[in-house]
């Protein structure tokens, strides 16, 4: 673990320039952490936020320059290519990046992932590996029907997992078969279809110096597989809490984790809890935290990796997330701009400026508090029917 102290001011790097970044850069500024970017293109939308946004154009030199310009370097995205990074920066990649280089590679396969639970008698579902056509039938049977197959690598909004529920979905089942490629030793793995009774998220953070904090439980509804609203504190067992805790917090200390990350959970109908995934990063389900707790995910993220003093992770209020996603009918706007017919009351509108298309993609979130998460969430709701995108 790094041991470095920094004397202000402090440069960080982000690999990766969408709105992730963006929030992160948005914290630095306010924390007197100089941030840089390492983007894709020049309308990522952190290149609004940060004068020291760079382009990552596939040459080496422009990677050695930007490492060259930060005291450590971050990531708004876990699917960067290490092996690239490790080819051009040798060690310097591994003494600046945190969450390190171990653990991404871990995080990045979704069977590791799994695998990794097992190992640390961690409850996740039970699961079978994915390497050959057969094993698809042979998981089908297994699971009757009821399964989803996760993709092990690049998954995220729902994109690479492939959810079936018996016979209804049998000839979507045959279709999925269908278009497999002919060699799927790296596919991934099957487990059954859960039937939950909420998804939760924790978010929790260790810094540099193996402090370790961790947010409420955050409740999440997920939609085609993509976040559209959170909501903390949800109405829960009070012992749910310190079981989940306790759950996030072994996985970070057993991944050797800096940073701040997102551990989905499902919580099942006899109330157990199991982990779904690992994201080692902010996360969507603790955007809620920048209006409704005492430090921001992003500002705890930073401190965590410039080994600071975490924030207490507390909520002030109780707070609620919508996230505005592109409409159909509206496509005509764009993403870009925002037209906003009325603003409620409690309600903080975060609006990434993102370009293109809108159709599908998160293009902001509405953060509300109330004196409860669900009056909360009906006000951010609201508030999301009169924005005209
Ligand atoms: P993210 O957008 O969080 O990166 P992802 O695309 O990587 O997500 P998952 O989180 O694994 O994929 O799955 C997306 C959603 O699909 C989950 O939030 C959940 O709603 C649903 N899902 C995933 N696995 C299961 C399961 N075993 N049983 C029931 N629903 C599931
Ligand atoms: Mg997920």
């Amino acid at each position: 673990m790094k041991k470095k102290e920094y004397s202000v001011p402090i440069q960080v790097g982000i690999l990766g320039g969408g709105q992730l970044a963006q929030m992160l850069c948005l914290a630095a500024h306010g924390m007197g952490i100089r941030p840089f970017v390492l983007g894709h293109k020049t309308s990522d939308c952190a290149s609004h936020v940060t004068k020291d946004f760079f382009i990552d154009n596939g040459s080496d030199d422009e990677v050695r320059k930007f490492f060259n310009l930060v005291d450590v370097v971050t990531i708004e995205n876990e699917f960067i290519d290490l092996k690239r990074f490790e080819r051009i920066l040798g060690q310097e990649f591994a003494d600046k990046l945190l969450p390190g280089v171990d653990t991404l590679k871990l995080v990045q396969s979704k069977l590791d992932q799994k695998n990794f639970l097992k190992k640390n008698k961690i409850s996740t579902l039970e699961f079978t590996e994915i390497h050959k056509l057969s094993d698809i039938d042979e998981a089908y049977e297994t699971f009757k029907g009821n399964i989803v197959f996760k993709k092990a690598r690049l998954g995220y909004d729902g994109r690479g997992t492939y959810i079936f529920s018996g016979h209804k979905d049998q000839s979507r089942f045959s279709e999925f078969k269908l278009n497999l490629p002919a060699n799927i030793e790296n596919f991934g793995y099957a487990e059954k279809l859960a039937p939950f009774q909420k998804e939760i998220a924790l978010i929790t953070t260790r810094s540099t110096k193996g402090e370790t904090k961790t947010y409420p439980i955050v409740e999440t509804y997920q939609d085609g597989g993509m976040c559209q609203w959170a909501m903390s504190p949800p109405k829960i067992k009070k012992s749910a809490f310190k079981i989940a805790q306790s759950m996030a917090e072994k996985i970070m200390l057993n991944l050797g984790a800096v940073g701040t990350f997102g551990i989905e959970m499902f919580v099942m109908k006899t109330g157990d809890i199991v982990i779904n995934e690992i994201a080692p990063r902010v996360h969507n389900s603790g955007h809620l935290t920048m209006n409704g707790a005492l430090t921001s995910q992003f500002e705890q993220h930073l401190r965590a990796i410039v080994g600071w003093p975490l924030g207490e992770a507390v909520l002030v209020q109780p707070t609620a997330m919508v996230n505005i996603i592109g409409k159909k009918d509206t496509q005509t706007y764009g993403a870009s701009q925002i037209r906003v017919a009325t603003v409620e009351k409690n309600t903080w509108i975060h609006w990434y400026g993102k370009s293109g298309d809108a159709l599908g993609r998160k293009l902001g979130h509405i953060n509300s508090v109330a004196s409860t998460a669900e009056s909360a969430l009906k006000v951010a709701q609201r508030q999301r029917q009169k924005i005209l995108i």
